[in-house]
């Protein structure tokens, strides 16, 4: 079996061709960080440009590099949401051409469902499994009782994890997305610093807009007083206190549901402190841990296409009628 994926939900245009829903044949991203960093973030109509300009080129890349032609193809997973409605229309209507064309089947993909099955392409996933949602947009705790069934048991009540990872860079100077450069900055730092946790008792929710309120005023009433605060305390200090919430909710909710496996997703995934810390605490636990490769954590296509090859099987197929969507729910 093989799957093209497409992904253009926001800033990276990608392609990957993926054999069994496991083997990565090709990966391609093209990425556009270096265009929006002047920004300071994403800017959407700038994204959609520059989808335009590459999705041809990296469709053909990635089946350049799989040694296959469109002929060969069993499907053509593509994002069809969350996202930039103008980058995600990229994406679904080069499926959309591709699979007219060619007569393939399109299966249309919820994102956040392409980060958590990045994971079946280094393991096979044993369910029910637990996945720890973390990226730019999101911040969930999924339950998948069988393949391709998500249920949200926690989302994030204001910002996401990246989300607060970003702004509290930006406010400490840093270049976006500030994500890995406060990971950076936090190996090198103590975290000494007294910063909220947000526990929403007796819920699986979270929430990190106090923790970046906290964070502006610590900086804010030092500067004031005339004291000096290490970037790097401040970091480790953030990112001790996102970590611990993260953890402990991912562990109660993997005891709780009984779980065989715990799956880590999406861009912030990519963190050293959160994967050192998760693996620590699941390390006497009979539950087994996920986490994927750096390249599989941030936006690709071959997630998609892992993704795409579940929902193929389970027999979803979508109709020319797909359009990108926005606010797509993972549960439907
Ligand atoms: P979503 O997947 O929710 O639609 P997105 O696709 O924009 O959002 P991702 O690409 O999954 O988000 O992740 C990007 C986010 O990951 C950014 O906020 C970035 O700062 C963060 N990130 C990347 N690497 C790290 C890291 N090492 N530590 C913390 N955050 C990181
Ligand atoms: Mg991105
Ligand atoms: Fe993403």
């Amino acid at each position: 079996q093989l799957i093209l994926g497409i992904e253009t939900s926001c800033d990276e245009t990608a392609a990957a061709v993926i054999k069994n829903g496991t083997e990565i044949l090709s990966n391609v991203v093209a990425s556009q960080i270096e265009s929006h960093k002047r920004f300071g973030g994403v800017v959407p109509e700038i994204a959609s440009r520059h989808h335009v300009e590459q999705i041809t080129i990296v469709l053909e890349e990635a089946l350049l590099r799989a040694g296959v032609s469109y002929e060969d193809l069993d499907a053509i997973a593509v994002t069809e949401g969350p996202g930039l409605v103008g980058a995600l229309l990229i994406g679904v209507n080069a499926a959309k051409a591709v699979a007219f064309a060619h007569g393939i089947p399109i299966v249309g993909i919820h994102h956040i469902a392409g980060h958590i099955y990045a994971n079946r392409l280094i393991q096979e996933i044993e369910y029910p499994a637990l996945s720890l949602v973390v990226s730019g947009g999101h911040t969930e705790l999924v339950l998948l009782e069988e393949p391709g069934s998500f249920k949200v048991i926690g989302e994030t009540r204001d910002d996401a994890a990246g989300e607060a990872y970003d702004k509290v860079a930006r406010t400490l100077g840093l270049p976006y997305p500030g994500g890995p450069h406060i990971d950076r900055l936090a190996q090198m730092g103590s975290p000494s610093l007294k910063l909220p946790r947000a526990w929403l008792e007796g819920s699986y929710d979270f929430s990190f807009s106090g923790l970046k309120s906290a964070v502006i005023n610590t900086l804010h009433n030092a500067e004031q007083r005339g004291e000096k605060i290490e970037p790097e305390d401040l970091a480790a200090s953030f990112q001790a206190s996102v970590i611990e919430v993260l953890v402990v909710k991912a562990v109660k909710a993997a005891k709780e549901y009984k779980v065989k496996q715990v799956l880590l997703a999406g861009g912030v995934a990519a963190n050293k402190g959160l994967r050192e810390a998760l693996t620590d605490a699941f390390l006497e636990l009979p539950i087994d841990l996920s986490i994927p490769p750096l390249y599989l954590c941030t936006d690709n296509a071959a997630m998609i296409g892992a993704a795409g090859s579940v929902m193929f099987e389970k027999g979803k197929r979508s109709g020319m009628d797909l359009n990108g969507n926005p606010g797509l729910d993972i549960e439907v």
